[in-house]
């Protein structure tokens, strides 16, 4: 146990080196509940802990899409960011004698249920992960290993969202209403209302994490 107990100290405080705003770690075991193509072990053997990071979109222009039709090219620059820091993470356990998956978006895992597994967070009313910090201003990113490391308690509700409905009142599309999130209108109303920030880049609503008071500074 103290060995796994270091070897988290040390990613956590490698993670901090490198700017990580958000690092958490789920037993690859829990995952049980998803489809296997989303089970860690489809993209490593006897894998043991996923690790979920988290970059904090500051401002929201970070979280802007860029496509160049002509090049067929497409770039969300905060998913650059933690792709970079997950091969140095990735580079970090290597050297140690582990093994590292670094899993895309598609297939992949079910990024935000990773989170709330490792305890980073619950996922809210606005179907995102809320962090304590930063609220849902938060894009996520995770590797599975082999390695042991220290598992975070699974968060299974919000209590953030007891009292509150912020989220479901402001979303334009109604697709939070009722309690659960309903992809399509989300997605039509977004398409519909991509707001351009130049001629290649966009930024689709955020009203649902713009709207979400938890991390904001009240002062
Ligand atoms: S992104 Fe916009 S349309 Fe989609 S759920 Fe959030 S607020 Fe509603
Ligand atoms: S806005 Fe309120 S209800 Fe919606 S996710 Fe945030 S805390 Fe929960």
């Amino acid at each position: 146990m103290e060995l796994i107990n270091n070897l988290t100290e040390e990613l956590i405080g490698y993670c901090r080196k490198i700017a990580v705003d958000i690092v958490g770690f789920s037993d690859a075991t829990k995952f049980d509940n998803f489809s296997k193509k989303h089970r860690p072990n489809s993209f490593l053997s006897n894998s043991k802990t996923v690790i979920v990071i988290g970059f904090h979109l500051y401002d929201i222009s970070l979280d802007a899409w860029n496509r160049d039709e002509n090049k067929g090219t497409s770039y969300h620059f905060a998913d650059l960011i933690l792709l970079n820091q997950c091969h140095r993470i990735k580079n970090f356990l290597t050297k140690k004698g582990f093994k590292l998956k670094i899993i895309t978006y598609e297939p992949g895992l079910f990024l935000k249920d990773a989170a709330a597994l490792a305890g980073i967070g619950p996922i809210g009313k606005n179907n995102l992960l809320i962090t304590k910090t930063y609220g849902s201003q938060v894009r996520l990113r995770s590797l599975v290993t082999n390695a042991e490391l220290s598992y975070g308690t699974p968060i299974h509700e919000s209590e953030y969202c007891r009292n509150c409905n912020l989220c479901v009142e402001s979303c334009p599309a109604g697709a939070l209403e009722g309690g659960k999130y309903n992809k399509d209108l989300c997605h039509n109303y977004c398409l519909a209302n991509l707001k351009y920030i130049s001629e290649k880049t966009v930024i689709w609503c955020n009203k649902c994490i713009e709207s979400c008071p938890v991390g904001k500074k009240t002062n």
